[in-house]
């Protein structure tokens, strides 16, 4: 009689900050990656575990790729999962805040532009951002009218071209802000990634998953104390 195969688990995530806190979780569980995506440029890369594979996709395909399967596990920032939730709700398990690239949303102006002043006037802004939802609802807590213009990147450059009276993007040492000549006026989200799980996986797969699942928990507890 044969014995059943330990099936094959994929692991979705983005290359840059999250690859790179996302290899150490996974050395803390025993598990090298010795392929870096920057360099190698493959888009499903191998680990010491020869039952885990990553594969590497754009950070706003991880949720994707996860809720259809494609993918059993991802690591994704709170903003996309959020973008995402709103447009796909349901389907995907966030069991855990790996508390890992952090940065933050923020409303950012061009240096000497009186966002304080137009928001006082109940002037109508203009926001360039790829996050619709979140920078939608901001304003709407705030009873400030604006248009969301949607980009898909390069947001800095909306208000220097105007294009844009602000922006909503993430902020992590400031410094592009300051390279374009933005500052922040406002915080709106601390953000961090969380890893999520498809459903069917988790019942199909659970047994192999779930170690997994409690490595990444174990791994990333020092995280909330840096
Ligand atoms: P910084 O210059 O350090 O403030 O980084 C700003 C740029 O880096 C933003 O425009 C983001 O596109 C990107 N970025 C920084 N941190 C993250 C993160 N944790 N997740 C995704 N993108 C990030």
């Amino acid at each position: 009689m044969s014995s059943i195969e330990q099936p094959l688990i994929t692991l979705a995530l983005s290359k840059g900050r999250i690859f790179e806190d996302t290899v150490p979780l996974l050395e803390a569980a025993g598990i090298q990656v010795p392929e870096n995506p920057e360099s190698s440029r493959k888009l499903i890369l191998a680990t010491s575990n020869p039952y885990l594979r990553l594969l590497v996709v754009r950070a706003s395909d991880v949720p994707t790729y996860v809720q259809y399967g494609a993918a059993d596990i991802g690591i994704a920032g709170k903003d996309i999962l959020y973008e995402h939730s709103k447009e796909h709700p349901g389907g995907l398990y966030q069991p855990i805040d790996l508390d890992i690239a952090k940065c933050r949303l923020s409303v950012a102006v061009r240096k000497g532009f009186d966002y304080e002043g137009a928001v006082k006037k109940g002037a109508r802004l203009r926001v360039a951002t790829k996050y619709v939802n979140v920078a939608r609802e901001h304003f709407a807590r705030k009873g400030v009218y604006v248009d969301i213009i949607k980009l898909y990147g390069s947001m800095e450059l909306a208000p220097l071209v105007g294009l844009a009276d602000a922006i909503v993007d993430v902020v992590s040492t400031g410094g592009t802000l300051r390279a374009n000549d933005l500052v922040e006026v406002e915080d709106v989200w601390p953000v961090s990634s969380r890893l999520i799980v498809n459903q069917a996986s988790l019942k199909t797969k659970g047994q192999y998953l779930q170690p997994l699942i409690d490595a990444f928990a174990k791994a990333s507890q020092g995280n909330s104390h840096e």
